[in-house]
């Protein structure tokens, strides 16, 4: 049962910060537009999850999150869809960079992320794409030039890309770190730290990890600013 009242009556939920909204316990109450609550509707999604509750309303503050919550918690939508909203407001020129950046620690991720942003964006126009190893640069460099709003990348591949300088950071203003802790197990540590200075100190960074050991909560102090933690489930 991952439902919020499930959560609430087992006290697992914990929300560390100051100043913490309400949740948004039904997807009226987001504002978001409609064509994308009833594609939500549509995706047979009843309700926001507890972490999709607790985090949209902070994030649409454009506030630092730390989400700590297992795998299957509805994390993806947790982080996509005030990045729709972000670019709403704020969308950038797409031929010159991403507007939103997500990091992820596999291509199968990735591609999971691609595939959601795609389904619950196309209504909002937004496009997307995914860079990953272990595949050709040339078509990812391709989808590139005709510019994105939202890059989804794996750490070593978008390493390459920056390198090769195919790609500007200097445009993105709301960034994701997916799976942090898995990431860092996989030893992307230094590309996500090369790739975070690519990205202007004036953004909004949302972490989001399954567990909290003492690698995540460091690079969390080194990349987050007045980050209100979200906490769902027995974790430390
Ligand atoms: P996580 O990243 O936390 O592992 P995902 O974002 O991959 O979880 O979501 C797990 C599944 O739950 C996906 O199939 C997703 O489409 C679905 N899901 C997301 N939000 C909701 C919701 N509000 N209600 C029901 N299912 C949802
Ligand atoms: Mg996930």
């Amino acid at each position: 049962d991952i439902s919020q009242e499930s959560y609430c009556r087992r006290n697992e939920i914990s929300v560390t910060g100051g100043d913490v909204p309400a949740p948004l316990t039904s997807f009226e109450a987001t504002g978001f537009p409609s064509e994308i609550v009833r594609e939500m509707h549509q995706a047979g999604f009843s309700a926001p999850t507890p972490i999709q509750a607790q985090s949209w309303p902070i994030a649409l503050q454009g506030r630092d999150i730390v989400a700590i919550a297992k795998t299957g918690s509805g994390k993806t939508l947790g982080y996509l869809m005030p990045a729709f909203i972000h670019l709403q407001q704020r969308r950038k020129n797409p031929q010159l960079g991403p507007t939103i950046l997500v990091l992820s620690p596999t291509r199968e991720l990735a591609t999971q992320i691609q595939a959601e942003a795609v389904k619950f964006g196309k209504s909002s126009r937004i496009s997307c794409t995914c860079l990953y190893g272990g595949a050709p640069k040339g078509p990812q460099l391709r989808e590139l030039s005709r510019g994105v709003d939202i890059v989804v990348a794996t750490p070593g591949r978008l390493n390459d890309i920056l390198e090769m300088r195919r790609v500007s950071l200097g445009q993105v203003s709301y960034l994701v770190l997916d799976e942090a802790d898995r990431m860092l197990d996989m030893g992307f540590e230094p590309q996500i730290r090369k790739i975070v200075k690519e990205v202007p100190v004036q953004r909004q960074t949302l972490m989001y990890t399954a567990t909290w050991p003492k690698g995540v909560r460091k690079i969390a102090a080194d990349l987050l600013v007045n980050s209100v933690q979200v906490n769902i489930g027995n974790v430390d």
